[in-house]
């Protein structure tokens, strides 16, 4: 898509799910399919395209108002539903070094969080929204080996595997060698 040529653009359905993505990856998309078409050196490298995919999943949250998924960034925290025009913003981040993890039911901690370089990545945490209590979201260890968790006061707490801590302003989780920060995200 050339958003400077309106004589080939795709069809509807492709032009709507254009629309559902952040735009640091229409950039990329522009980039590698106009300005590199013609120019090799300025392709996208598969890196690129990685950390790209990387970030769109850490961002891809749950519609409160609708149920349908949605991209969230932090580049563009104020993206709305494009069903319904509900705020996207999640109610907290999980910030791993460079990484921001939008909380939703669709986020997962992996090991390509805690490391650079991991090819096969393995899910070693979930996030768990609240049964009853849409305010409230949890962290579950799926990995085999125990987290510890400190609160924004200074409480330490360990976490096992297979249980679930509530997510807390200020809250850091050692992870293997990572640390997993949770802040809350102003609106939610
Ligand atoms: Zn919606």
């Amino acid at each position: 898509m050339d958003p400077s040529r309106d004589d080939n653009r795709p069809s509807a359905i492709v032009q709507q799910y254009w629309a559902i993505y952040p735009r640091f990856l229409q950039d990329l998309f522009v980039q590698a399919f106009v300005a590199g078409a013609h120019h090799p050196g300025q392709r996208v490298t598969e890196g690129q395209w990685i950390k790209a995919m990387d970030r769109l999943r850490d961002g891809m949250v749950t519609c409160r108002g609708c149920g349908a998924t949605g991209f969230w960034d932090l580049a563009e925290p104020d993206r709305t539903c494009r069903a319904c025009g509900t705020s996207l913003a999640p109610p907290y981040v999980l910030k791993i070094g460079r990484r921001t993890v939008a909380v939703s039911p669709l986020a997962t901690l992996r090991t390509d969080h805690l490391a650079s370089g991991v090819d096969d990545s393995v899910v070693v945490g979930q996030v768990r929204a609240h049964p009853q209590d849409a305010t409230r979201w949890g962290l579950h260890n799926l990995s085999t080996r125990p987290w510890e968790a400190t609160y924004g006061a200074g409480q330490v707490v360990r976490l096992e595997p297979d249980r679930t801590m509530e997510i807390s302003d200020g809250m850091r989780i050692a992870v293997d060698s990572a640390t997993v920060l949770a802040t809350r995200w102003q609106g939610a």
